[in-house]
């Protein structure tokens, strides 16, 4: 592991967020089509790429910008506002960059971040069928008698394959026989993190790997999460990282602050549409609950009360969100007892979670039956925000890890 710099300035940090909205209104632009079409965004590419943010985080020895985990988190809260499918994408770039760079060799984060400093684009497919992410994993890695591993096994969540050159994943190291280690520590200690070339043709097939587009979901449509399977990928030697549940899970605030980041943007874009829309309404003369001549929704109580509930959620969200930020840079985590560490970063994601579900469908309740109507933005944000269920850590693991620790702090330490 390589101590890596996070120098960004306020000024660089500036132009940084100029770029960031400038590409947030262009995914903004394009989102709707691409939702509606079910594909990933192929647009989104060139702007990302001529934005430069895929440097953000990068240290500046390798070429980036030395952005932190707090401006990492308010670009993508910038750039979800106008798109989340589209930059839930993106995140999987930033998260990977942020995991790698804190887990690579000197040699290997030259190479690679030098490579992303230049324009290239990763993802990091590591969920599996049987048991997504926390699942150990079943791809094998097999050891090759010249040396490096050819990779075998399929994982069913690659979100952004379709813009990346650059892939990083996980699977369990094997004997020359293909069989996984049978022991449970075992297993989980011959489980590695590797990152190759991820080569591939326009149709997704590329030298003992492909892309097969199986994305077909509730929301987030043009995140491109399809399923990459692999047969005798070979990964040389020099393309292996380290163990990755020791090693990943001690950077791991890289995914759970950026999917919050991700969920905090599209509450941002939620209470925009609210305000928008319910700022304007006229209901004219109603009978009901409010018999008038004339009723603007702005002026009736339950509407008043729940956008400023709105408001203050979006407020709460964004400080637990960059407050937790700020703790991780200050060193302040180091109070926490170390098996809390992961469970508490990841209270800001769940909170977020839990806050935008609310809010969507809530803000459907107040705006009223046009925003069930296809195509309108509350019916998308919706669906969309169903997803912040699933990555980690969900509430319910959570809840689980801190559970443990109060139950049992002698056990743990053991
Ligand atoms: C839009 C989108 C994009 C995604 N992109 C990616 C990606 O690019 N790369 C990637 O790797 N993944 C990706 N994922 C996958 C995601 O992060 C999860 O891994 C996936 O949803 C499956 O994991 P799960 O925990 O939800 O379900 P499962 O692992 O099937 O879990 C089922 C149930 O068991 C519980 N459970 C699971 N494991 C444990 C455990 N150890 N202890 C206690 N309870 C447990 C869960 O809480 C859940 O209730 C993406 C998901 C979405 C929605």
């Amino acid at each position: 592991m390589t101590t890596v710099d996070q120098t960004m300035n306020d000024a660089e940090f500036a132009a940084a967020s100029a770029k960031a909205e400038e590409l947030s209104l262009f995914f903004r632009e394009i989102g709707p089509k691409y939702d509606i079409e079910n594909t990933f965004a192929y647009p989104s590419i060139d702007a990302f790429k001529k934005s430069g943010l895929g440097s953000l985080v990068v240290p500046k020895q390798y070429g980036g910008q030395g952005g932190n985990i707090l401006h990492c988190s308010k670009v993508i809260s910038e750039l979800s506002k106008g798109d989340s499918a589209i930059t839930l994408a993106y995140n999987m770039h930033f998260i990977m960059c942020g995991i790698m760079m804190g887990l690579m060799s000197e040699a290997q984060n030259k190479h690679w971040l030098g490579r992303v400093s230049d324009g290239e684009i990763m993802f990091g497919p590591f969920s599996e069928a049987r048991a997504g992410f926390s699942g150990l994993a079943d791809m094998k890695a097999v050891p090759q008698a010249g040396g490096g591993w050819k990779i075998y096994g399929v994982k069913t969540w690659g979100t952004l394959s379709e813009a990346s050159t650059i892939i990083t994943t996980n699977a369990t190291v094997t004997d020359a026989d293909g069989n996984i280690p049978e022991g449970y520590e075992e297993r989980v200690s011959a489980e590695m993190l590797f990152i190759a070339d991820f080569d591939v043709d326009a149709d997704g097939q590329g030298d003992g790997v492909r892309i097969e587009k199986t994305w077909n979901a509730l929301g987030m449509h043009a995140t491109g999460t399809q399923m990459i399977h692999f047969d005798g990928f070979f990964v040389p030697e020099d393309g292996l990282v380290c163990e990755w549940r020791g090693g990943a899970f001690g950077v791991l605030e890289w995914a759970s602050l950026n999917f919050a980041s991700i969920y905090l943007g599209m509450q941002y874009r939620v209470f925009e549409e609210v305000r928008a829309v319910l700022a304007k309404k006229t209901l004219g003369a109603t009978f009901g609950a409010i018999a008038a001549n004339e009723t603007k929704v702005s002026g009736i109580g339950h509407i008043v009360d729940g956008v400023g509930d709105m408001a203050a959620r979006v407020e709460l969200s964004r400080r637990v969100v960059y407050r937790t930020c700020q703790e991780l840079i200050d060193g302040e985590d180091d109070e926490w007892p170390v098996e809390l560490r992961f469970p508490y970063i990841g209270l800001a994601k769940t909170f977020v979670a839990e806050n935008v579900m609310y809010m969507t469908r809530k803000s459907m309740s107040l705006v009223g039956g046009q925003s069930f109507r296809k195509g309108a933005i509350f019916e998308r944000l919706y669906r969309d925000s169903a997803a912040s269920m699933f990555q980690p850590l969900n509430s319910d693991q959570s809840c689980t890890y801190i559970g443990e620790y109060f139950l049992a702090p002698e056990e743990l330490e053991d």
